[in-house]
């Protein structure tokens, strides 16, 4: 899952992309408010960390674009600004959660997956197809209960899927879901990340969409 912070502040910005990089995630960081504008308007984020107090496009009119824009991905305000009234115009302008500063690290992680899932249609922290099981928070992949040991890389993949499951996922999609912007997308490591993930999880699990994609289907008619 890839996610944007934008945050001024650069050493609050850098605890945030370590911790939540650590969680997992593919961290895009931006350092001010036209800068993260433009990002959310290119890139397919699964979740924004959004501060309001920020550099030449302050966070609230930030949001506001984007939803007039009909982007739709999760927000969470991240902000110093505790008052009610600050609180109520970023949930008006379209956030879908508030944080205060200062706050729990682990916090942010916790409710950005919530977001993720909820984003997803999953109400559960637990992620089911077929025999395979992955624990969004603990990051826990199980096969018929027995547990598989997967690198970050093929865990992002994997988790990707598993919120997506039955749907025909693009290349460039998973590409843009799994890798932040720096990374070189003519690389042919996914099919390899995906050859060692079929050999961990069962072969059928992803299937290859022949000229679409892939496509996660349950196993064992479960
Ligand atoms: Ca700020």
């Amino acid at each position: 899952m890839r996610v944007l912070v934008i945050e001024d502040e650069p050493t609050l910005a850098f605890r945030l992309q370590q911790v939540l990089e650590a969680a997992g995630f593919v961290v895009d960081v931006a350092y001010d408010g036209e800068e993260g504008c433009h990002l959310g308007d290119t890139e397919p984020y699964d979740a924004v960390v959004l501060d309001l107090g920020l550099p030449r496009i302050d966070g609230v009119t930030v949001l506001q674009r984007w939803r007039e824009a009909g982007r739709a991905m999760p927000v969470m305000i991240l902000t110093a600004r505790g008052r009610w009234s600050e609180k109520m115009a970023g949930f008006n302008a379209g956030a879908d959660d508030y944080m205060t500063k200062p706050f729990e690290m682990e916090e942010v992680v916790y409710r950005l997956r919530a977001l993720i899932r909820r984003a997803a249609g999953h109400s559960q922290p637990e992620l089911v197809c077929g025999a395979v099981r992955l624990d969004t928070n603990s990051g826990r992949v199980t096969l018929d209960g027995v547990p598989i040991q997967m690198t970050a890389q093929e865990f992002r993949i994997l988790s990707y899927f598993m919120h997506h499951p039955g749907r025909i996922v693009s290349r460039t999609e998973l590409m843009e879901h799994v890798y932040d912007r720096h990374f070189d997308s003519d690389s042919n490591v996914l099919e390899v990340l995906l050859g060692r993930i079929r050999k961990k999880v069962g072969a059928e699990l992803i299937q290859t969409v022949r000229g679409q994609g892939y496509r996660m289907v349950e196993q064992r008619g479960q």
